[in-house]
């Protein structure tokens, strides 16, 4: 699988829309170079995960072909996550020639929900025959195109059932961990259950090497070491896997040699934007 980071912010950006905080004034000097747009990442051209509202920039800044993606699978209804109004751009007289007629969309009830409302307005009949919408649920196992999906409850949120995805193709396994804080045990008694091996785990590391994080909804690096360890025990970890961070907040200087620097300490790789990683 060909994995690509398209977004690697919390959900402020960085630098931060309406912040002039030191690290996002230092952010604007050299922005070209440090700026990261919301959380989002492609996989072979075809799954995206997440819907910020940078998809549309995300699409023209690396060239790719939205109308081919063919699944979208969404965490959480955040709006760092899922700008369902984008949606409405699919098809009618907006958008000629596109490669796959239909778009299936997983997410839980509560981003079905922001579908709807988002989408109440504007979305065209002839547009709406093209959008799928799934209703996933955690502990859950479904196909999306060649794609094996397992989904998994975050830490995240009490009033949703916010997902994280296990997604498999052609003997490879990818753990995509974010938004979430510390996983409890179950989590990866499933995933053992399972047989996962990951090749890939991509971890939410918003509050960086801050010491003191202020929610646990989010993890800093120590907290994505204790999630390792703790799949080390569970034997779900395949003996060359990669570790990624991702999700960064404008609190922790995410600056990217800093960033890269802190990961790397820790036997981790930190991402960014535009990022192409072979899973
Ligand atoms: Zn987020
Ligand atoms: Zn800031
Ligand atoms: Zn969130």
């Amino acid at each position: 699988m060909k994995l690509k980071y398209l977004g690697t912010a919390a959900a402020e950006g960085f630098p931060a829309a309406f912040c002039n905080c030191e690290h996002c004034k230092k952010a604007r000097e050299n922005v070209g170079a440090e700026f990261r747009t919301r959380c989002q990442a492609m996989v072979d051209g075809k799954l995206l995960i997440d819907f910020p509202a940078e998809t549309y920039l995300h699409a023209v800044r690396y060239g790719t072909d939205l109308s081919a993606i063919e699944n979208l699978l969404v965490t959480h209804s955040h709006t760092d996550h899922f700008y369902a109004q984008e949606l409405c751009n699919r098809g009618y007289r907006f958008a000629l020639n596109m490669t796959a007629p239909v778009l299936n969309i997983y997410g839980n009830s509560e981003v079905h929900a922001v579908f709807e409302e988002g989408t109440r307005r504007e979305l065209r009949p002839a547009v709406a025959e093209s959008l799928r919408f799934h209703t996933v649920r955690a502990f859950e196992e479904f196909t999306a195109g060649d794609y094996r999906v397992l989904t998994l409850p975050a830490h995240h949120d009490e009033r949703e059932e916010a997902l994280l995805y296990c997604i498999q193709k052609g003997g490879k396994t990818l753990l995509w961990l974010n938004d979430t804080g510390i996983l409890p045990e179950n989590v990866f008694g499933f995933l053992a259950q399972k047989g996962i091996k990951a090749d890939l785990v991509s971890f939410d590391c918003t509050f960086a090497d801050d010491e003191k994080p202020s929610s646990a909804r989010h993890m800093n690096i120590y907290q994505n070491c204790e999630m390792r360890d703790k799949m080390v025990k569970y034997g779900i970890l395949n003996t060359n896997a990669k570790y990624y961070a991702t999700h960064f907040s404008h609190n922790g200087a995410p600056f990217r040699e800093r960033m890269e620097q802190m990961a790397q300490k820790y036997g981790f790789i930190a991402a960014h934007d535009g990022m192409d990683v072979e899973v």
